[in-house]
């Protein structure tokens, strides 16, 4: 699969991902929300309800307090009047009594009340208040009650009054005693484990039984005391999801849509650049211009540097930095580099003829050396111009030189065909100076970053010297890039660089401007004669 391909399907892969992301987290924030409000209204039920248990107790509270500083003697006339007033006092109680010996001594509920049977083993609320669950009033069986007592006065409460008034459809609503557990009063459905229950991790009265399908709130008014279950089936969440998932999954599958699309634009654009390339290679809209190099200790010309141009059919031409790294990125790097050498041919065969020891550089990509195909296209070349006739140098970056093992094998092939190795751009890539020992290096070329620092007081204008002091250490010839100024020229050819290249010497040319540059640059007869032998022979010595 090319790297066009891959790079097409993680565009749709990650699109579609974009597409659904928004719908998912969309739903997940609905069903998020629903359940925050649903918590909401479960706790302020539960509020409510606590809020008339507590009114409750403090009726008890109060008629005890009351009967007690009264002084009347309980069960007396007085004391019973005076125990009906608190028997009518809330829609909850429905009478008050009198307890004695385990036994309802009298009421103000009258003789029925006496035949109560108390259950045996009354809770003891935290506050000395007793609490009787199960009370069965003789009669009402199907009824039960709880009697609330302190100091023997004491109050015959419906529970079910409690919760009742809270009731709706989708609320299960219970009364419980958190001593035992058990529920004193009920509504709807609810779980014996509620009351008990361990699901609540955070310890703040909200769980949620998964597999009952239900949100609970649990809270407790006091340790030991009455507990109240306020809880809504799961189902009514899913309900109230769907109204919220109504709105958020439109606006959810649009940008999504909208994402998928420009992935789609994005796509097609790449592949229509790269058709473009394709003809523009097939086509002849690539041309060659040439950029002088001097010798910067007699100022000769001594060779170039091809730098490749792409004209459009409008007639506009695009500098390499904007189609090269597509050409790379789109395999079709090497089809260029093909192009290029095939260029120089059609360009320079009679140039070379006349200068056999000119000296020319052609920009390799990093994935030229990867391929021995990169040699055999080198060699077709030098057999194309006539064996002899000129000096070749490939120019190679730190990012192709380091990322694989193959450049090493393509790279020596190359230089065993009598063809110059320059590390270009040094400096500005990778940190790893391992690799420079590693290889058959014949020139460094200082990046035009380090030349226009050179001569100033930037904290990087010594960064130029010690790239000098290096490659002279490596044994490799040096060549300053972007000279602009006679002063970078001075600088460079003082600190012993061998070689300069930039305006000050020559902007890059057509072949044919080339051709009449050269003989006002050179000394007469300095790049005719036999190829001289490669390894670090100054320019000057090749005359
Ligand atoms: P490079 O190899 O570093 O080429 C030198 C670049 O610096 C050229 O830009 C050149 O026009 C520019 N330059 C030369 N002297 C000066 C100067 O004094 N001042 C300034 N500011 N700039 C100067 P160009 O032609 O746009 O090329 C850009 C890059 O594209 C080249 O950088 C090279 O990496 C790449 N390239 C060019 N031709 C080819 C090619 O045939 N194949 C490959 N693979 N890459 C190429
Ligand atoms: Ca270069
Ligand atoms: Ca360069």
């Amino acid at each position: 699969m090319t790297k066009r391909y891959r790079i097409a399907g993680l565009l749709l892969l990650a699109a579609a991902i974009l597409a659904c992301v928004p719908v998912v987290y969309s739903l997940h924030q609905a069903r998020k929300q629903a359940i925050r409000e649903k918590y909401v209204l479960l706790d302020d039920v539960s509020t409510s309800i606590r809020r008339e248990v507590a009114g409750t107790i403090d009726v008890i509270e109060r008629l005890s307090t009351e009967m007690r500083s009264s002084g009347d003697t309980p069960c007396s006339p007085e004391g019973l009047l005076r125990m009906q007033r608190f028997g009518i006092s809330s829609h909850i109680v429905k009478s008050t009594l009198y307890l004695q010996d385990g036994k309802v001594a009298c009421s103000s509920g009258g003789a029925l009340m006496r035949q109560i049977v108390l259950p045996r083993h009354p809770l003891r609320a935290a506050d000395g208040v007793l609490v009787y669950t199960q009370v069965q009033v003789p009669g009402l069986p199907e009824r039960e009650y709880v009697i609330l007592e302190k100091d023997g006065y004491a109050l015959l409460v419906f529970p079910d009054g409690l919760i009742s008034p809270f009731a709706r459809p989708d609320l299960s609503l219970g009364l419980f005693n958190s001593m035992d557990g058990r529920y004193a009063a009920r509504q709807g459905t609810l779980l014996p484990s509620w009351t008990t229950t361990t699901a609540d991790k955070n310890n703040d009265g909200h769980f949620t039984d998964a597999e009952a399908g239900y949100l609970v709130v649990r809270r407790v008014l006091r340790p030991g005391g009455t507990g109240v279950i306020v809880a809504t089936p799961l189902a009514t969440i899913d309900t109230r999801m769907a109204q919220f998932a109504h709105w958020f999954i439109p606006i959810g599958i649009i940008a999504g849509l909208a994402v998928l699309g420009m992935a789609l634009m994005m796509i097609r654009r790449q592949w229509s650049t790269r058709a473009e390339l394709l003809r523009a290679i097939n086509n002849g809209h690539f041309f060659l211009m040439y950029q002088p190099v001097f010798c910067l200790q007699d100022d000769t010309c001594i060779g170039a540097e091809a730098l490749l141009r792409w004209q459009h059919e409008d007639g506009t031409v695009v500098p390499p930095d904007h189609f090269i790294p597509f050409a790379e990125d789109a395999g079709l790097i090497q089809l260029v580099t093909r192009r290029v050498l095939e260029l120089v041919v059609q360009d320079l065969s009679g140039f070379f003829r006349q200068y056999p020891r000119f000296r020319l550089g052609v920009n390799l990509s990093p994935r030229d050396l990867q391929s021995m195909d990169t040699p055999r296209l080198l060699a077709d070349m030098q057999r194309a111009i006539g064996p002899g006739n000129g000096l070749f140098v490939v120019e190679a970056t730190e990012r192709g030189l380091l990322e694989e093992a193959s450049a090493q094998d393509v790279v020596a092939a190359i230089h065993a065909m009598g063809i110059e190795i320059a590390i270009d751009d040094f400096g500005t890539g990778y940190s790893s100076l391992a690799y420079l020992t590693t290889y058959p290096f014949d020139i460094l070329k200082v990046d035009k970053s380090f030349t226009s620092t050179a001569c100033t007081e930037a904290v990087t204008s010594q960064v130029a010297i010690h790239i000098i002091e290096l490659a002279r250490s490596l044994g490799m010839q040096t060549l300053a890039e972007g000279i602009e100024t006679q002063e970078q020229a001075d600088f460079f050819r003082s600190n012993g660089v061998l070689y300069g290249q930039g305006y000050f010497f020559g902007r890059p040319m057509r072949a044919a401007d080339l051709s009449a540059f050269v003989p006002r640059h050179t000394r007469p007869g300095q790049h005719a004669g036999v190829q001289p032998p490669l390894k670090h022979t100054p320019a000057a010595a090749l005359d």
